[in-house]
């Protein structure tokens, strides 16, 4: 029998939708709230204090990425930096062409942009992943057309954790920008689930785009930015002031800023130690659902290398993952369906439709994604009671879904 629900405990495994702010990110930021107030563009002594913890934080982030600090624009969040991306290439690169290349299993933040430049004439290629969620490196190559912009491939995808060959798609695009003597495409890429876990060096990955935001990785909310390689021109979203180099217009959020750096400085610095512990706990979680309950599925590449370590993407055969979802907050544990901005309509997740997830698996698909807070305990607390509501679940509802 379950047990009441007594929340004795709260249990947060959903570091994919955001996190808490890190206590020293905080610290970071206090100052810059009503002690350190100035604009950033004024001349006189406070305006100066704040231009000059603009320009070291930008400093401190440029650092991380391998960039010029000129080159990142900070933006208001990861999705306004994919929207730079996209609309600031297309509108810039008209004369050249209409034809972008990306895969169906990006963020919306991608998506949606690219579904608004369709029904204004641009062509859209979406570049098929497997059943893992991979995407494949010459199908990239090979989409690229004389008159393709620009090609955007997420580093790491939110829902199921799959790393994509970003590097290696950067190399191999080079190679064709090389032998066809061609500056295009451009290769944008949407690193907000992979900044605090993978390599974020954009000569490495050789790409000319990259979007972080802070709030993945125990930084503030609604604060991101865009890496825009020097040379390459995108025109504006946000028209105002000369903010940014004129690419993006407002008073800068001189606190998220200072916080974004911050963020990115204790997580790059802190990867390798995080990345070790979050394996482990991951694998002891997957090592128990398996051994405890039966008809469990994994979504998304094999637990290594091509997956993101604190990413656990699982179907329950036979249930709904959102009734699951909210038994278990019941007992104190968050996680969630697919992604936090669709779990309200009932729409399949489209990461797992373009995987070619049957729906009755899909639907009983539950994300866990770990974080900072995540100990063994907390998955010995879980596992009290999910095999058990499981269960429960199960003997409502096996026959619907087994006769
Ligand atoms: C969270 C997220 C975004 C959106 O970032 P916001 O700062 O919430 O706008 C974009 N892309 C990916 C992959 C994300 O995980």
């Amino acid at each position: 029998m379950l047990p009441k629900p007594k929340k004795t405990k709260d249990v947060y495994l959903d570091h994919a939708a955001t996190t808490y702010i890190d206590k020293a990110v905080l610290k970071a930021m206090e100052p810059y709230f009503s002690k350190v107030y100035g604009n950033p563009s004024s001349l006189y002594h406070e305006g100066l204090k704040a231009n000059e913890a603009l320009n070291t934080s930008r400093r401190t982030i440029a650092k991380f990425i391998g960039a010029l600090p000129e080159n990142i624009i900070f933006t208001g969040s990861g999705t306004e930096s994919d929207n730079l991306a996209i609309y600031g290439i297309a509108k810039a690169h008209l004369q050249h062409g209409k034809h972008i290349i990306s895969t169906p299993i990006e963020h919306h933040a991608v998506l949606h942009p690219l579904e608004d430049l369709k029904k204004s004439g641009w062509e859209i290629t979406y570049v098929k992943v497997n059943d893992k969620g991979m995407v494949n490196v010459d199908d990239v190559i090979k989409a690229i057309r004389p008159d393709t912009i620009l090609i955007s491939i997420m580093s790491a995808n939110n829902e199921v954790g799959a790393i994509q060959p970003i590097a290696e798609i950067g190399r191999k695009l080079l190679q064709y920008r090389k032998e066809n003597k061609a500056s295009y495409p451009f290769f944008h890429t949407d690193a907000c689930q992979a900044a605090g876990y993978l390599n974020l060096d954009v000569e490495k990955l050789h790409v000319d785009l990259m979007t972080i935001n802070a709030s993945k990785i125990y930084g503030p909310k609604g604060i991101g930015m865009l890496y825009v390689r020097r040379g390459v021109a995108i025109k504006p979203l946000i028209l105002g002031g000369e903010q940014e180099r004129n690419l993006r217009a407002g008073t800068e959020n001189i606190a998220g800023i200072v916080g974004f750096a911050k963020a990115l400085e204790l997580v790059q610095a802190g990867k390798d130690k995080e990345t070790k512990r979050l394996d482990g706990l991951v694998k002891y979680f997957w090592d128990k659902l398996q051994k405890q309950i039966p008809q469990v599925k994994l979504n998304g590449p094999e637990i290594g290398p091509h997956r993101l370590v604190n990413n656990l993407n699982v179907s329950f055969a036979g249930i709904e993952g959102e009734a699951l979802l909210l038994y278990l907050d019941e007992y104190g544990v968050m996680c969630s369906t697919g992604s936090a901005c669709t779990v309200k309509s009932l729409d399949q997740s489209h990461v797992l439709k373009a995987m070619g997830i049957p729906t009755e698996q899909s639907r009983g698909s539950l994300r866990f994604t770990f974080g900072h807070c995540n100990t063994k305990q907390d998955i010995d607390y879980i596992m009290k009671y999910l095999p058990l509501i499981v269960e429960q679940q199960r003997s409502n509802k096996y026959e619907k879904y087994y006769t």
